[in-house]
């Protein structure tokens, strides 16, 4: 049988690494940490247990669509629910509105806060309905990997569908013109590594899916959804190395030959996939291409030890000069002064969070990467003050001495604990794009037996979106 080196088992390699047993191949996964899942593994901190990055799940279609392939059921290893809210929004001057889970209800209350947008809304939702069947033959089917692949008609189909003169933000304007309304979907591109300046009507679907088919949460939080996939894998007979950092790709003229790790060792293999970031892992052999980071995340947990009020699992603090933040992070790079602050607290949905009595909190705050002019290390305790200002502003406080802990997550952390290209959680910046608006390509340059899969390549981001791209990269492989 032919071995298959996966390196790094986030949510991307594990699914590489089961569609690649089905194919075939012998897989060996080597992963840098003591542990699976990357930035959706759990983390124990005292007596909580925390969910480090995704919340927000969304389409459990497509992690269906791999224990299927496998001849199994999800729900002998996953159970996602559906949310009775999307989110609670706390709009700074209006009092909180929770966005409800179904679409007939969360449209019923779009219309009582902005009557004047209501057709809007549903002329937005009616074309993304008309294109969202493309999406699934197009962008979640197949990489695109050179300019003449764009030239595909579901891909021609669907830009049609949108003006292509205007940009994402001049879209959201024209459909929309509450100001709670714009503030919610203004955040979107930068979901895919994009901003409000671009070309991006795909950001739209996100606002698109959480409508129409809802949000979820996985019994056993957002962990379990990579400890399934693991545990798929090794049923499978995948077999996994932990504490096993890759430091670098071997190969020669035209094939990778295996990989060598932190350590020394060399492991051979007939094809590599890369669950490591794409830039960051080829740096040893091609140099640091200097490219402008996409964006990234600042998170803080805290552990309190009381029971907050004014929460539910989603929350969305929204400031009234929204617009400024927005400028700040997409026009000039910068942490906003004053930013959106998503509040997550899973307390209710995931039992062993938090101990009873407790509560979990976790601030997510969309922010530049690794660029010039952000010092990480020393402003990050400023931004922890701006978070907690803008989270008291709409009456969710805690007094310091009641934190058990506080663990903070900077673009920095992505950079060094996962390896991500200059901390940005979607590879490179837009002109580095295929044609401004594809992330990297899923296969090497080089050696055509070196393929990769995760955020910083197609699909993109975002837990399905990596999900799909375990099965891109081993396609790839398949197919020469
Ligand atoms: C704060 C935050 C909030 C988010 N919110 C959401 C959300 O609500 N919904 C959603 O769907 N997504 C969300 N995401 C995005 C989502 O978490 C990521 O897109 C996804 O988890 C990335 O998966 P990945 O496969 O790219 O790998 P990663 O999770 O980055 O894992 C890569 C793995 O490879 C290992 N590795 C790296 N380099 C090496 C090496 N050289 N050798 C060996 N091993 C290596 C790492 O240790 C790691 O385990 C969020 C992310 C963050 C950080």
């Amino acid at each position: 049988m032919k071995q298959l080196i996966v390196i790094g088992a986030g949510q991307g390699g594990l699914s590489a690494a089961i569609y690649a047993k089905l194919k075939g191949w012998d897989v060996l996964v080597l992963e840098g940490r003591e542990q699976s899942g990357g930035k959706a593994g759990g983390i124990v901190q005292g007596d909580y247990l925390l969910d480090p990055g995704p919340s927000i799940i969304i389409l459990p279609r497509l992690y269906e669509a791999v224990f299927a392939a496998a001849g199994r059921k999800m729900s002998d290893y996953l159970v996602f629910d559906k949310l009775p809210t999307i989110s609670r929004i706390y709009f700074e001057g209006s009092p909180p509105l929770d966005l409800p889970g179904t679409r007939e209800e969360c449209l019923r209350t779009l219309k009582e806060i902005a009557p004047q947008d209501y057709r809007g809304i549903q002329d937005l939702l009616r074309k993304l309905g008309s294109v969202a069947p493309l999406v699934d033959k197009t962008v979640f089917s197949r990489p695109y990997l050179t300019s003449k692949d764009m030239l595909d008609p579901g891909l021609l189909q669907f830009g049609l569908r949108f003006n292509p003169l205007r940009n994402y933000r001049q879209m959201v304007d024209r459909w929309v013109t509450s100001p709670l309304l714009r503030a919610f979907f203004y955040g979107f591109p930068s979901y895919g590594g994009q901003t409000w300046n671009s070309k991006a009507p795909g950001a739209f679907l996100i606002p698109y899916y959480m409508i129409e088919d809802g949000v979820y949460f996985p019994r056993g939080g957002v962990r379990a959804i990579p400890a399934a996939f693991e545990k798929l894998a090794k049923e499978l007979g995948v077999e996994f190395r932990y504490n096993s950092k890759v430091n670098e790709v071997l190969g020669n003229e035209s094939k990778a030959t295996g990989v060598r790790l932190t350590t020394g060792e060399v492991i051979s293999a007939h094809a590599v996939v890369s669950n490591a970031d794409k830039l960051s892992l080829l740096t040893p052999r091609d140099g640091d291409p200097g490219w402008e980071p996409s964006f990234s995340y600042f998170t803080c947990h805290w552990g309190i030890s009381k029971t907050i009020q004014g929460l539910d699992h989603h929350v969305l603090v929204i400031p009234k000069n929204f617009e400024t933040g927005f400028e700040e992070l997409y026009d000039k790079r910068t942490f906003p002064t004053n930013p959106i602050v998503y509040l997550n607290a899973v307390g209710a949905l995931d039992p062993l969070a938090q101990p009873p009595g407790k509560t979990l909190l976790f601030s997510v705050v969309t922010a530049p990467a690794e660029v010039k002019g952000i010092h990480w290390e020393e402003s990050k305790w400023n931004y922890v003050k701006s978070v907690k200002s803008e989270l008291r502003s709409a009456g969710i406080e805690w007094c310091e001495d009641d934190e058990e802990f506080q663990r903070i997550q900077t673009p920095s952390t992505f950079a060094q604990r996962d390896g991500n290209y200059r901390g940005s959680l979607y590879g490179p910046d837009e002109p580095h794009r295929l044609m401004g608006l594809f992330p990297l390509g899923n296969r090497d340059a080089k050696w055509d037996n070196l393929t990769f899969c995760g955020g910083s390549v197609q699909p993109g981001a975002g837990l399905p979106m990596v999900t799909l791209s375990g099965k891109f990269a081993v396609d790839l492989l398949s197919t020469r």
